[in-house]
């Protein structure tokens, strides 16, 4: 009897031996040796205009990096990483290489096997990082000071690149931690040993960055007060929220939402006591519902279905990530979309049924036909919604509630950079949040600097002074004068 029939949901911790787990949830790429890495360096035909370049969204020298591991210096190779990419060592690790730089490699179009471009990235970085020391040197101070909402990849990447340029930053970070999805959400087998804490400290280690934790712009901070106390704004609070299945029940025990699912299972330091179901549906087909699916089989849940509405071809995950919940045991079901959960006498979700569906004309419909299916876990991977609440009213344009962004970062409102998920048009990867926080620090560098200096006791001469330099009577004193600065 399944568990539909008796409404008895099977969801338990210590599915697997204790010893179990550390295996299960090791590296997903192990590091290279430096004899591999040498052999793989030497695979790079250091292209001209180098096609893997182009395709990396933070723009890092490909061919120059490969090469100076291939003259066994990964120092330099990894600063010239970090100079475009201060999150390469996390980017090594999380990147989608196989729709980016790998597969723009001219190796991959030839013989199918392009360079592996991330673990050499990793490989460098891992190298400076062990040894203990920060690259980089900051500027002489500045005087300006810049706020920051959000310290994920977004937020520490602009936060680097200003301390560096000389400016004081403050980050106000919603969470008990900083690093971001870095340290909530990437999926456990791709950033082992605490890996997000350590780059935090690393990028940190530039001086100059005061990040205060469990600080929620629009709960205990305005943006009033930012605009007002600081000299510029960076806004990378990525996307906060989550979409709903727009089921009844769907606040029942039993359906969940994947990124906190994920972010428990990231916090946790014994993974053994994550309770995950016997039978486990996911709704979505992006890298959220591939990591959700992966993680709870991981931790032993015997049958894991991903339940997406579109065919493979429209899937956000990417085929590696596809094959890789198929290589792990997940059974990915396409044209199939949610209609409604099952529950037991206690409330709880017990099932799942879903309308299968087809493409008519560009439209997607249901066919008319539906399936339900067990499942003591139903998770919700549909998709991320912005932070539009603490928005609005704040005079930001706002594009389907995520902020509009001109090509350096700007808002609508002088003085407010952003990027990351938060904004309009994004890629929401890793390595374009950390391209977003470069490109908008560099814009508030570039306008900051052209700012003139407050000059000290210029207010209180303009306003007490006439053309001629006699002082001005008490009634002619000038009270709306502001000084940029
Ligand atoms: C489950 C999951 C797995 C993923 N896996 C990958 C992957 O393998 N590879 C990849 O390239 N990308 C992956 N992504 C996408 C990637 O994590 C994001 O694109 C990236 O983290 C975006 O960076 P960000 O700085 O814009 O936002 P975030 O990383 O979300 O950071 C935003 C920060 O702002 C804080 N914040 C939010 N609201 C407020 C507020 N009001 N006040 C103050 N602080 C606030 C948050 O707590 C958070 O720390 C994944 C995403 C998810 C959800
Ligand atoms: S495209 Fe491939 S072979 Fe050419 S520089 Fe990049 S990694 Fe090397």
């Amino acid at each position: 009897m399944g568990p539909m029939d008796s409404g008895i949901r099977d969801v338990r911790a210590e599915r697997l031996a204790s010893g179990a787990y550390a295996d299960v949830f090791s590296d997903l790429h192990p590091p290279l040796s430096r004899h591999e890495a040498f052999v793989e360096s030497d695979r790079c035909y250091f292209c001209y205009d180098a096609p893997c370049m182009n395709a990396c969204p933070t723009g890092i020298d490909i061919p120059l990096f490969i090469r100076e591991i291939a003259a066994d210096n990964p120092t330099g190779s990894a600063k010239t990483i970090l100079s475009e990419n201060i999150l390469g060592g996390m980017c090594a690790r999380v990147c989608p290489t196989e729709t980016l730089c790998e597969q723009a490699c001219v190796r991959e179009a030839a013989e199918g096997k392009p360079v592996k471009i991330g673990l050499l990235q990793r490989y460098a970085t891992d190298h400076l990082m062990a040894n203990g020391q920060h690259p980089f040197d900051r500027a002489e101070p500045t005087g300006k000071s810049v706020a920051i909402v959000g310290a994920g990849p977004a937020g520490l990447s602009a936060a680097h690149r200003l301390a560096m340029r000389g400016h004081d930053v403050t980050i106000f970070e919603a969470r008990p931690k900083a690093g971001g999805l870095n340290e909530y959400g990437i999926a456990a087998y791709k950033s082992v040993a605490d890996f997000a804490q350590k780059e935090l400290d690393f990028v940190l280690d530039i001086g100059g960055i005061t990040i205060h934790n469990d600080k929620a712009l629009g709960r205990d901070i305005s943006l009033d007060a930012l605009k007002t106390g600081f000299d510029a704004v960076f806004l990378g609070m990525g996307l906060p929220g989550v979409n709903e299945l727009g089921l009844d029940g769907e606040d029942a025990a039993g359906c969940i939402d994947a990124v906190d699912f994920i972010s428990v299972l990231r916090q946790s330091d014994d993974l053994s006591q994550i309770a995950v179901g016997r039978d486990v549906v996911v709704i979505g087909g992006g890298m959220t519902a591939i990591d959700v699916a992966v993680q709870t089989k991981l931790l032993g849940a015997e049958n894991v279905i991903i339940a997406y509405r579109r065919g493979p071809e429209h899937m956000n995950a990417s085929d590696f990530e596809q094959e890789l919940a198929l290589k792990n045991g997940v059974i990915i079901r396409h044209w199939l979309q949610p209609r409604a959960l099952t529950r037991n006498d206690r409330g709880e979700v017990c099932g799942i049924t879903l309308d299968y569906t087809n493409m008519a004309d560009g439209r997607l419909s249901p066919s008319g036909e539906s399936i339900t299916l067990a499942s003591d876990q139903v998770f919700k991977a549909i998709g991320q919604t912005p932070a539009e609440a603490v928005l609005t009213g704040a005079g930001i344009a706002l594009s389907r509630g995520r902020v509009s962004v001109d090509d350096e970062g700007r808002t609508s409102v002088p003085g407010i950079w952003a990027g990351g998920d938060c904004v309009a048009g994004g890629q929401d990867l890793t390595v374009a949040a950390v391209q977003d926080g470069k490109i908008a620090a560099e814009s508030i560098h570039r306008t900051l600097m052209q700012q003139p200096e407050k000059v000290s006791g210029f207010v209180e001469a303009v306003m007490t002074t006439s053309a001629d330099g006699t002082p001005l009577p008490e009634h002619r004193t000038i009270h709306t004068i502001q000084v940029v600065g």
